[in-house]
Formats: C-alpha cells, structure tokens, sequence
C-alpha cells in the first residue's frame, strides 16, 4: 500500500486511487472531512445476497470513524452489523455544464467514497453517546433539552460504525470545458450552479403556547446553504 507523502493523508492503494481524471482526487484529512462534515445525508452500498444494494441515510463522521443508524429491522444495519464491506458516498453536487458538443456536457461537484467494514455498535455507553452525536452534530446541545430516550427506544435502535479505511475524494471545479476548436462554434454553452439551500422552517403545530425556536439554529433560515449549516453544526459540535 502506497501512502501520501502527508502523514495527515489517508492511506492510498488500488481500490481508493482515482484512475479516470486522476488530478481530481484528494486523500487528505482536511478535504475528505471537510467534505464529510458538510453533508448530513450519504449513500451506503455493500452486497445483499449477491445484488448491489445503495441506501441513503444521515451520517456524521467522529475522527476516521463514520456512524449511521437505524431501526433494528432494518436490512441494511442487519446486513452491516456482520462486519461486511462497505462503501459510503457522499455528493455535494455544484452545476450542471453545458458544453458545445455532448461528450464535454459534464457537472462540478465535490465527492467523497469511504470504504471499511461496518460494525455494531452495542457497548451501551458509546451507543447512547452515538445517539446523542446523531441530533447534536446537526444541532449543537440539543440533546440537553429534549425529553430522554428510554431504554425500549435506545434498544429499538441499531447504530453502525465503520472505520475509514480507504477514502477517496473526488473534485471537478472548472464550469464549461470545450476542445479548442469548439470556441469558434455558434452554440451557447454555460454553468447553472446548483445549491441546496434551507426553506422557511415550519414550527410544529401542536408546539406549547410559549414555546419558541431557540437560540443555535440561526445557520438553519430560509435561503441559506444547507452545507455551510451543517459544517458549522459539525464543528461546533466536535470543536474542529
Ligand atoms: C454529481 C456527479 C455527476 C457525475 N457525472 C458523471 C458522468 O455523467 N459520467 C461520468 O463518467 N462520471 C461522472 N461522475 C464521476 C463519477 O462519479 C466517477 O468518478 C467516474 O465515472 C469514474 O468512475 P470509475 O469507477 O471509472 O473511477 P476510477 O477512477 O476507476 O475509480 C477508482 C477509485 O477512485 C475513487 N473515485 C472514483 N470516482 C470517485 C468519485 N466520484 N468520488 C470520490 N472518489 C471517487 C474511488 O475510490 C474508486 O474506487 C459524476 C460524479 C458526480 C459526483
């Protein structure tokens, strides 16, 4: 296994090294985490029986270990809690790109695919401090003022951890791309940036006369960028 000449890199061999577009890829902690950290939502692929199966679902990273969770009857954490391979992607997707020619239509986006083994988290201590990481990464201290989960819900609920053990992100950042020769045709070509951003929140109807939105959800208003709130809330949260 080769590794990056940077000690804060992770480990690169042939599963994790970018082969196609080689120059786009970063193994290096601070990209691949800052990546991590401004997304909530990834995509989980390992083999059910033979058949490629890819599940979205929330995440949050906690230094090179990733945690997901779920309900017991989940297939997917029941299939994972055996240690099987897995694969986590995570998409910030940032245009699309419109070219001369077809082959060059293409998008700028920021991906990251971790790879390890997902593994069950079931020492009750570090269970519950995983649940609590799954609201308070995306909410800083909110978990001090809710109602406690119980032990029927706690037990309800399977959490998985997967060490990183390769990772690679990939980068395309350069808007419209032609062959020279193309610049002195007649067709329109352009970026259209693309960004997740927040809607208006809409407060639960049944809240309490005199309940209202508390203070550290400022990062959550309407027209803001759903990446920059949740990297903040990650590093509030985690102090990174
Ligand atoms: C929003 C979006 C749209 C895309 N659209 C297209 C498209 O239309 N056509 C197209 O060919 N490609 C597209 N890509 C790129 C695509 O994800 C792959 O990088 C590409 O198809 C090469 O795949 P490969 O398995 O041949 O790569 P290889 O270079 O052979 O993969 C080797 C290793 O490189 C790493 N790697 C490869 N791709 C990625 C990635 N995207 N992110 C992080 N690590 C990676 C992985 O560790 C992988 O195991 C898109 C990516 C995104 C995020």
């Amino acid at each position: 296994m080769m590794t990056d000449s940077s000690p804060s890199s992770y480990p690169v061999d042939a599963l994790n090294r970018l082969k196609r577009r080689a120059e786009r890829g970063h193994y290096d902690h601070e990209t691949v985490h800052g990546l991590l950290d401004a997304a909530a939502l990834a995509h989980v692929s390992y083999i059910v029986e033979g058949w490629p199966v890819c599940t979205p679902t929330l995440f949050w990273r906690e230094g090179s270990r990733l945690y997901w969770h779920g309900s017991n009857s989940s297939r997917m954490l029941r299939n994972l809690s055996a240690g099987e391979p897995a694969c986590l992607t995570v998409t910030h997707f940032d245009s699309l790109v419109l070219a001369r020619c077809g082959f060059n239509h293409s998008a700028d986006y920021r991906s990251v695919m971790a790879f390890g083994h997902a593994k069950l988290v079931d020492e009750p201590a570090e269970k519950r401090q995983a649940l609590r990481m799954m609201v308070d990464r995306l909410f800083p201290n909110r978990t001090a003022g809710l109602r406690q989960s119980t032990e029927q819900e706690i037990n309800a609920t399977t959490v998985l951890a997967m060490d990183i053990e390769r990772v690679s992100a990939k980068v395309r950042a350069k808007g419209v791309v032609d062959d020279e020769e193309d610049y002195a045709l007649p067709v329109y070509a352009e970026r259209i940036p693309l960004t997740l951003v927040c809607g208006a929140p809409e407060p639960c109807a049944r809240l309490l006369p005199g309940v209202s939105r508390p203070i550290g959800l400022e990062q959550y208003r309407e027209g803001l960028p759903l990446e920059r709130a949740v990297l903040a809330a990650h590093r509030a949260a985690y102090g990174d």
